[in-house]
């Protein structure tokens, strides 16, 4: 029995991306197959996708870090047919297999049960991005950051771990501000909660080893000299998250925030955190996620629609999240 999937091939032909019909053959080996019935598009995807950076490393490869769906088959006890599932990180999309196809097969340790009351839909709403976005609050308040200490900084802004950040720490009554390289979507951050939006221009480029006074925490989604305005700009003791790099991979900044105001930078992976750490920050999304602002921040699109999203979500054009209904 043949399904589609978001192929990526590599020979003599070049690299490419195209949805076909294929075969259980392109899975991986795995405890559980599941019918899939969600993905999304993250960047990292669209790395893959475009083969802009070699995020896939094995090939074919069904592309794709994300997938929520159904058991279909298992030889794990804690996974039965029917259960519902979703999958982040773990290399999946990268070198086993991914979710952007209607079949997927995984080992029983990297699923988590689908937690209510989030259907498939939602859970693909939030992603990789989404999940990523808890952890980054998670360190903050296990840091000790709470909403009267004062402002939030959330850099990428309107892409999908900016969006998810702004509101979730809004929703815990933090006072965030956003900073955009889109300022026509003021309106839109307002409305997931941002209290001020302000140009990314302000942190973009080479700054001084300390700036005023500013941010009790951020969240960084964007890496490079914004990363690094973004740790001068911090209070004394405040922390910052950083878990992308959509500006850049470098790190262009100094000490002095670390050693002259003790700010704490905390690296946040998503691939391969730690169940525990998983299931508390899915556990946390699903209590506390608004669902009306998700889904205001959701978009939809098919698998053919997810190659052609890929260079937009590179190019930062993607507003809010993508979902990929993968029978779409
Ligand atoms: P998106 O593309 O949805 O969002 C990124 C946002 O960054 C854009 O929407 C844009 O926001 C901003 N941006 C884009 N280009 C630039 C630039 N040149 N300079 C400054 N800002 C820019 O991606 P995601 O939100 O899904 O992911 C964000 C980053 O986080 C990526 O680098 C991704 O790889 C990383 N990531 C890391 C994870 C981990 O485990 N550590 C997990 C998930 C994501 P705006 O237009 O508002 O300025």
């Amino acid at each position: 029995m043949t399904f589609k999937a978001l192929l990526i091939e590599k020979d003599d032909a070049g690299y490419r991306a195209s949805v076909k019909d294929v075969g259980d053959e392109v899975l991986g080996a795995g405890d559980v197959t599941v019918r899939v019935a969600w993905s999304t598009l993250n960047y990292k995807d669209g790395l893959a996708i475009t083969g802009k950076s070699p995020v896939v490393r094995k090939f074919p490869l069904v592309a794709g870090i994300d997938f929520a769906g159904t058991v279909e088959a298992s030889t794990d006890a804690r996974f039965a047919p029917g259960d519902r599932v979703i999958l982040n990180g773990w290399g999946v999309g990268e070198t086993h297999s991914g979710g952007l196809a209607q079949r997927a097969r995984v080992k029983a340790d990297w699923l988590l049960h689908l937690p209510p009351p989030l259907s498939e839909r939602q859970a693909m709403a939030i992603g990789t991005a989404g999940y990523t976005a808890m952890l980054c609050v998670m360190a903050l308040q296990r840091h000790g950051l709470s909403p009267g200490d004062g402002d939030v900084l959330v850099t990428g802004a309107s892409g999908g771990v900016g969006t998810v950040a702004i509101s979730l720490l809004a929703g815990l009554g933090y006072r965030v501000v956003a900073s955009t390289g889109r300022l026509t979507e003021a309106g839109f951050l307002q409305g997931l909660g941002a209290a001020e939006v302000i140009s990314r221009e302000e942190f973009s480029h080479p700054g001084k080893p300390l700036a005023k006074e500013r941010f009790a925490g951020v969240v960084d989604a964007v890496g490079s000299h914004t990363l690094a305005n973004a740790c001068a700009a911090t209070r004394y003791g405040g922390a910052v998250a950083a878990c992308g790099l959509a500006q850049g991979m470098d790190f262009p900044g100094s000490v002095a925030p670390f050693i002259l105001r003790g700010v704490t930078l905390y690296g946040i992976d998503s691939v391969m955190a730690p169940l525990q750490r998983r299931q508390q920050a899915w556990a946390r999304l699903a209590a506390g996620m608004d669902l009306a602002r998700l889904d205001a921040l959701t978009q939809q699109v098919g698998l053919s629609g997810a190659i052609e999203a890929a260079p937009r979500i590179l190019a930062g054009q993607v507003r809010g999240r993508l979902v990929v209904d993968v029978d779409g």
